[in-house]
């Protein structure tokens, strides 16, 4: 089982803060990856369908109302106990937060690397400390040791510019990011993507239309040429109810392949 990889999804959209919808992604991501219409190799040359060093999981079930963040940590540390990596499908971007929990017991120095047009850095948003903009601001209370660097973030306010000072988080924001090519990760890195980081105009089934984004090839690319070991990803607020044509569920499945065929190539 050492190094195989579980991909889970996690239907769970109660923390998002202006359209509900993410619940419904894991199903239409899956349903894109096995689509006949694409095979399924990876860039980098491993056919998914023959390799058996990686499984897909029901989804999660989280019927206890209020105990869906202890679940999802729950959940995931068996895996990571059983010396699986574990990939999410969200869900909305409030359950990294339970994922890192249970992810910073196992790795003592852990990278997480954030593609997001926003920086989920809020201290609370509409009263709610668990909204799906304030992920990264409860990881960095609880684990200040963990190197956080963002990127393709467009919409940085001023409360969010003082939290990333706070808590010492590298932003590579969109205007500038040619900086991403001098990013180097040493030891473990954890990849939380939420697929906004996109322009719209490549992913419209989202919940926050955020223009200027980056094409479906920088994040493959950014993904491609990650450095240090990837131990764990999610891929977040796909939203299907702004999907009709289904090519963001496309998108993430695309996503998808190539951080199973970066995990798995050795
Ligand atoms: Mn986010
Ligand atoms: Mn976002």
């Amino acid at each position: 089982m050492e190094n195989n990889i579980v991909v889970q999804g996690i239907p769970f959209d109660l923390n998002s803060s202006f359209r509900r919808g993410p619940a419904l992604a894991p199903i239409r991501i899956r349903e894109s990856l096995f689509s006949r219409s694409a095979n399924m190799w990876t860039e980098n040359g491993l056919d998914l369908e023959e390799d058996s060093r990686w499984q897909l999981l029901p989804d999660l079930t989280l019927l206890d109302k209020g105990m869906e963040f202890a679940e999802i940590e729950r959940q995931t540390n068996v895996h990571l106990n059983d010396g699986l990596r574990v990939i999410s499908l969200g869900g909305d971007h409030s359950i990294t937060y339970p994922l890192i929990r249970a992810y910073a017991k196992k790795h003592e120095a852990l990278n997480i690397f954030h593609m997001d047009a926003h920086p989920d850095l809020y201290d609370e948003l509409d009263s709610n400390r668990h909204s799906h903009a304030c992920p990264f601001a409860r990881i960095m209370e609880e684990f200040p040791k963990i190197r956080l660097v963002q990127a393709g973030i467009r919409t940085a306010t001023g409360h969010q510019r003082e939290q990333a000072t706070r808590f010492g988080v590298e932003m590579i924001e969109m205007r500038e990011l040619g900086r991403l090519q001098q990013l180097v990760f040493d030891g473990p890195v954890y990849l939380s993507l939420d697929l906004d980081v996109l322009d719209p105009a490549f992913a419209p089934g989202v919940s926050h239309y955020e223009p200027g984004g980056m094409t479906t090839r920088e994040v493959l690319n950014s993904i491609q040429k990650l450095t240090g070991q990837l131990v764990g990803a999610d891929i977040v607020e796909f939203n299907p109810k702004y999907d009709p044509q289904g090519i963001t569920a496309m998108v993430a499945a695309k996503f998808l392949k190539e951080i199973l065929g970066k995990m798995l190539k050795v």
